[in-house]
């Protein structure tokens, strides 16, 4: 008989057929499950939810981070959440970044990270710093200033509901600097509507420059995923030369990016 993972983020999910479960166990703040499968390659799930699966976490952090960098000049970076290293790793790709500081609330996510999806190098580069902390009381008491602020959050529940609202939205203006780049990764149009259009209206009404894009990521649920951005600039104009070595993003993947199918401009009105 096999054994098969089930997204529990929604009513219909994706399944997982797991060869080898390598780790389970519960932080403080979540359950954490690392499992090797066939076909998604090996996948670390936060209380049943899929975060990262080899297959193609690269489409997901790829995209988080890399059409922020096409507008402008980013040398002081912080991610909020992004425990799993994916973020970071695509964001010191840029070699003119100077300093990224990850807060993440949840110390075993790192190590997890460390130790089953080959992160131990991003975590120790001399750029990086990482604070164990929640990013909301974080923000709320650092004096810094970045020029790009990277929102690598979980589903909008439990700990992480507050990393969405409007308040943790708005203290996130006053630690800006250079461009002032905000980008949230936004969730799903179907699954979590109401989540994206709050995220999307409340950056909207807070930031000079504002938007939404979109991409597909076939292990989360309904794969069309979006990210909501804000800043000084809009990073829709890119004008950098392409990042060697990515495997999605590029160019035309940044201009089709901003181009909405009329559902989602619908539910953005
Ligand atoms: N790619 C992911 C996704 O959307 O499926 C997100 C990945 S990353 C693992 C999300 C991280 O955000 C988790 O490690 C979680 O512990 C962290 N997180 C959630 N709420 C947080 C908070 N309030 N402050 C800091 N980190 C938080």
């Amino acid at each position: 008989m096999s054994l098969s993972f089930e997204e529990k983020s929604t009513k219909m999910g994706l399944r997982i057929e797991i060869k080898r479960v390598l780790y389970d166990g519960y932080s403080p703040y979540q359950r954490i499950t690392v499992f090797e499968s066939e076909e998604a390659g090996r996948v670390l799930a936060l209380n049943g939810c899929v975060m990262v699966a080899q297959f193609d976490e690269f489409i997901y952090h790829e995209m988080l981070v890399h059409p922020a960098f096409a507008s402008s000049h980013i040398e002081d970076v912080l991610i909020i959440g992004g425990g799993d290293g994916g973020t970071l790793r695509e964001v010191l790709k840029h070699k003119g970044v100077r300093r990224v500081r990850l807060v993440e609330i949840d110390r075993e996510v790192i190590e997890v990270a460390k130790r089953y999806f080959n992160m131990d190098g991003v975590f120790k580069d001399s750029r990086v710093e990482i604070i164990i902390e929640d990013g909301v009381k974080y923000v709320s008491n650092v004096n810094d200033r970045f020029d790009l602020i990277l929102v690598d959050s979980s589903d909008p529940v439990d700990f992480a509901a507050s990393l969405y609202s409007k308040e943790f939205i708005d203290s996130l203006r006053s630690l800006r600097k250079g461009p002032g780049i905000v980008v949230f990764q936004a969730e799903s149009p179907f699954f979590n509507s109401d989540a994206m259009v709050s995220l999307y209206k409340n950056v909207n009404n807070l930031f000079p420059h504002s938007g939404i894009y979109w991409t597909v990521i076939p292990s989360y649920p309904g794969a069309l995923w979006t990210f909501v951005y804000g800043g000084d600039v809009d990073i829709r104009d890119s004008n950098k030369d392409d990042v060697e070595g990515l495997k999605f993003y590029n160019k035309d993947i940044h201009r089709a990016a901003f181009l909405l199918p009329p559902f989602l401009e619908e539910m953005l009105r």
